[in-house]
C-alpha cells in the first residue's frame, strides 16, 4: 500500500529540515480525498498541459503528473527546488521552475509548451495572492480552460455569490465576468500541515466561451464596480460621485439609474453583472 500522505510529508520535512515560511503561505495539503476530487474537478487527461502554482513538496504535483500530459509548475520558495528535483524525479513530464507565479510570463510559457493551446491550472494556493493571482490570470487573456484551486473558505463564497448578499462584491463580479464558478469541496484546517487558521474550500472557474455580458469599456466597468463596492453602505450616486478619478455628477448618475428603471437611492450591491455593464455604458457615453 502506498505510504499515507502525513507519514510522507513529515518524513520529507525531517529528511530536508524544510523549515515553513509563513510569509510564502505554505500549508501542505495530507488528504488524499482532498487531492482526488481537485483532480477530477479540474477535469484533467492526457492531453492536458496543467499549470500549477506553489507546488511545495510535489504531492499534488504528482497527482497531476499521473493524469496530465505535462505539469508546468511555478515555485517561489527555492529551499524547495531540490526537494521538488528529488521528489519528482521518476516523473518525466514535470518542469519546475524557480520563479514569483506574479512575474512569469504565462502566455510564453502556453507558447512554448502547449503550442498556445488552452491550458488548465490547479493549485493549493498562497491565500496571500489568491485575488492577483486569480485576476492575473483572466485578465492577461492567457489561454486557459478551467482554474481548479484551493482557496479561503470566505474567498470561495464571495467568488461564487450574486447579488443582494453580504459576501457579493467587486471580486464576484470580476470572477463571474470571466468565468462560471462552482464550489467543489469545503476543506477543514486538519487536511493542511501546518493548519491553517482559516477554513478553506476548492473552486472550479470554468472559463465562459463568450461573456456573459457585452460593455464597451470594460475597464471603465471595473472602475465603476471598484468604487460601488469601496463605499458599500452608501447610495451608488454618491459611492460613484464621491471617486474623483471617475468624475461624475449626481446627477448623470442618477439620470442613467432612472433610464435602467433602478430606484436614485439604490446601493451597488443590488446590481447585477448586466446592470453595472449597461450602467457603464450609459455614463461612459
Ligand atoms: N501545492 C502544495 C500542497 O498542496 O501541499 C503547497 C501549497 S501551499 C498552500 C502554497 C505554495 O505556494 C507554497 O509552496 C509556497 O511556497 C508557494 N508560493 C507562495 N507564493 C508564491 C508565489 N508568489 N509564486 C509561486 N509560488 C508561491
Amino acid at each position: 500500500m502506498e505510504q499515507n500522505i502525513t507519514q510522507r510529508t513529515i518524513e520529507i520535512i525531517k529528511k530536508y529540515d524544510f523549515v515553513f515560511q509563513k510569509k510564502f503561505g505554505q500549508n501542505f495539503l495530507i488528504d488524499q480525498r482532498v487531492l482526488d476530487k481537485i483532480i477530477a474537478a479540474a477535469d484533467i487527461g492526457p492531453d492536458d498541459c496543467v499549470l500549477e502554482i506553489g507546488p511545495g513538496i510535489g504531492t499534488l504535483t504528482r497527482c497531476l503528473a499521473e493524469a496530465a500530459g505535462q505539469v508546468i509548475a511555478v515555485e517561489i520558495d527555492k529551499n524547495l527546488i531540490p526537494i521538488l528535483g528529488d521528489v519528482l524525479s521518476e516523473y518525466h513530464n514535470i518542469t519546475v521552475i524557480n520563479e514569483d507565479i506574479l512575474k512569469v510570463d504565462i502566455q510564453a510559457l502556453v507558447d512554448e509548451k502547449n503550442g498556445g493551446r488552452p491550458i488548465k491550472v490547479v493549485a493549493n494556493l498562497p491565500y496571500y495572492i489568491t485575488t492577483p493571482i486569480i485576476m492575473g490570470l483572466f485578465e492577461s487573456n492567457v489561454p486557459i480552460d478551467n482554474i481548479t484551486v484551493m482557496v479561503q473558505k470566505e474567498v470561495a463564497d464571495r467568488m461564487q455569490v450574486g447579488p443582494g448578499t453580504k459576501d457579493y462584491g467587486a471580486l464576484s463580479l470580476a470572477v463571474q465576468y470571466y468565468a462560471e464558478p462552482y464550489i467543489v469541496a469545503n476543506v477543514p484546517q486538519n487536511c493542511f500541515i501546518p493548519r491553517p487558521n482559516v477554513g478553506s474550500a476548492v473552486i472550479r472557474l470554468t472559463r465562459h466561451k463568450e461573456k456573459p455580458v457585452t460593455v464597451k469599456n470594460e475597464q471603465h466597468m471595473f472602475r465603476l464596480v471598484r468604487a460601488a463596492f469601496n463605499q458599500r453602505r452608501k447610495t451608488l450616486q454618491n459611492a460613484l460621485h464621491n471617486m474623483a478619478e471617475l468624475n461624475l455628477s449626481k446627477e448623470q448618475v442618477v439620470n442613467a439609474l432612472k433610464e435602467m428603471g433602478l430606484s436614485e437611492t439604490i446601493r451597488g450591491e443590488k446590481l447585477t453583472l448586466e446592470d453595472f455593464a449597461r450602467l457603464s455604458d450609459l455614463l461612459s457615453e
